[in-house]
């Protein structure tokens, strides 16, 4: 624990986000060098552990990028820029092939891979994500999907019929940052969604604010009660970690267990197999 613990956090490297349209144009022309070379682009993978605080469950993978003079860049920088400016769908594919790449090769239970709600309402998107399966012969139930709450509010037809299909592939789906953005009971059940990940805000408060406990809390017994697993994110302190696994949360993601880690380094430090 404390090897990963010990290294310099990601925040440290990160500048404003892109604001000006001057900003933003310059990252976008970087962005399509970047995609184009594929050099620059990085993929790193955050534990996520049952509540022993041991046992790996799995992982999720987080993008980075190895920008040739500005240095790494957290996908803050850049996620938003892609969407805006159409090059998401090419961004999400190289992370996706990256990630089915990692599953065939190691025998990871699974990987958590984040999600645009842009790419989601692409056809493209899920037949691409079912045939890289496929093609490596990967078991869906290993391919975990972390989509936003917004995207259940989106009922279009394309991104209706997009979740429906990627849940009959076996396909797994988690709704990312839960509790911040506005979610119909109805639709978690009806997408049949395996998985809420409290958001960090509201996990980084536990001890120091009652309504975040009330929330996390409460966050916690409707996912159990609908038969869905819980995780926490961005868990940090031992008190925040006592106060999750003593509600029954099921899952854990944070510093206090492991930053995200390239992948050799991620494979040396929860010893999976390649
Ligand atoms: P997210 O999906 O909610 O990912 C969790 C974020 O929390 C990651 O930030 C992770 O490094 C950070 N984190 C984990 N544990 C802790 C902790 O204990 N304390 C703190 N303060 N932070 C913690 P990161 O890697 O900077 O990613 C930010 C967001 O960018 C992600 O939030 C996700 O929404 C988006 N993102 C990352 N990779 C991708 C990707 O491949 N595709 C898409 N579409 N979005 C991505
Ligand atoms: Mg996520
Ligand atoms: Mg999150
Ligand atoms: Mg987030």
């Amino acid at each position: 624990e404390a090897k990963a613990r010990g290294r310099g956090r990601w925040e440290v490297f990160t500048p404003p986000m892109a604001e000006t349209v001057e900003e933003k144009r310059r990252i976008e022309q970087d962005l399509r060098r970047a995609l184009d070379t594929g050099g620059e682009l990085r993929l790193e993978y955050q534990p996520i552990f049952a509540t022993d605080g041991r046992t790996v469950a799995g992982a999720e993978a987080l993008v980075r990028w190895e920008h040739p003079e500005r240095g790494r860049l957290a996908p803050d920088v850049f996620i938003g820029v892609a969407e805006e400016r159409g090059l998401i769908e090419r961004l999400g594919e190289w992370v996706l092939e990256e990630a089915c790449r990692m599953l065939a090769r190691t025998t990871i239970p699974w990987v958590a891979v984040n999600v645009s709600p842009v790419e989601l309402r692409s056809r493209r998107f899920v037949d691409r994500v079912i045939e890289q399966l496929r093609q490596l012969g990967i078991d869906p139930a290993r391919l975990q999907l972390e989509i936003t709450e917004g995207v259940l509010l989106d009922t279009s037809e394309a991104t209706e019929a997009g979740l429906t299909r990627l849940r009959t592939a076996g396909i797994r789906l988690a709704l990312d940052d839960f509790g911040t953005g506005y979610s119909s009971l109805n639709y978690l059940r009806r997408y049949n969604v395996d998985k809420l990940k409290i958001d960090r805000s509201f996990v980084g408060q536990l001890g120091q604010s009652s309504d975040a406990e009330v929330i996390v809390r409460t966050i916690i017994d409707l996912a159990r009660s609908l038969n869905m697993k819980v995780t926490a994110e961005g868990v940090a302190t031992e008190q925040q970690r006592d106060y999750l696994v003593a509600r029954g949360c099921h899952e854990l993601q944070g510093y206090l267990l492991s930053q995200p880690l390239p992948l050799e380094a991620f494979l040396e430090f929860t010893g999976i197999a390649a």
